[in-house]
């Protein structure tokens, strides 16, 4: 196994460190744990530790506090995936916090990705089973990695791209991390990542439900409660071919 060595990025609001698995810059990001009761996220990106090599980060947890606890927010209750500093908005359904960046896990993360300026980032989330790509700069990017996958990998997910993907999360995700790096941020040389969000399949050996199921979150976390080696054994086939595929664009 390749040893990566961590670097702590910030602290948490009580104090938990926030660890990146980093290669050399300007490669892809990887982002586990935003979410604390994701834990599916958290362990899929420790597990492609043994695949990464190179211009290749692991952030396993951003949200610490909120793992420890198995809660979505952080220990204030914010949301950090709606506490970016990008179309952020304080009537938003979910805790955005009292202004953007009030949060340090969110400021981390900026303050990592502002230094290490990724040219690939991809988040791990529950349990829409999407490829959003959020915008147009992110689209090849989706595309190699719904390509990566058989058909029936394929099958637990949808793949959505710009301007379908732009348009629902400024309504639904105000304040996200993709809307900020998809949408809102560019390094200095003018270039902008590409920035995908990754949903997890609820049901990951069915074909996606259209319209999805109102309890998607709650029937995978009660698979998860049962047999997550089991959920793990389902999903990774292609969620490891969708990261490799993240890894190896335009290396
Ligand atoms: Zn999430």
């Amino acid at each position: 196994m390749k040893l990566i060595h961590p670097v702590v990025i910030g602290r948490s609001i009580e104090g938990r460190e926030i660890e990146v698995l980093a290669g050399v810059e300007g490669g892809t990001l990887l982002i586990g744990g935003i979410h604390g009761d994701e834990p599916a996220t958290i362990s899929l990106v420790r597990e492609f530790l043994p695949c990464a090599e190179g211009r290749v980060a692991l952030l396993p947890v951003l949200n610490p506090d909120g793992a420890a606890r198995g809660t979505r927010y952080n220990s204030r209750g914010v949301d950090l995936n709606r506490n970016f500093g990008f179309s952020w908005r304080a009537d938003s359904i979910e805790p955005p916090g009292p202004g953007p960046w009030s949060e340090p896990e969110s400021r981390a993360l900026r303050d990592f990705i502002l230094a290490w300026r990724p040219a690939r980032i991809v988040a791990l989330h529950w349990a829409l089973g999407e490829i959003d790509a959020d915008g147009a700069q992110s689209t090849p990017l989706a595309t190699a990695m719904w390509d990566a996958m058989s058909a029936s990998e394929r099958s637990p997910y949808r793949l959505r791209v710009t301007p379908e993907a732009g348009r629902d999360a400024v309504l639904e995700c105000p304040g996200s991390l993709g809307q900020w790096a998809g949408w809102g941020l560019a390094y200095p040389d003018g270039s902008r990542p590409a920035m995908i969000t990754l949903e997890l399949p609820h049901e990951p050996v069915a074909a996606r439900a259209e319209p999805l199921p109102e309890d998607h979150v709650q029937t995978v976390r009660a698979r998860w409660a049962r047999d997550a080696e089991g959920y793990l054994a389902d999903v990774r086939g292609g969620i490891g071919k969708m990261l490799r595929a993240a890894c190896a664009a335009g290396m």
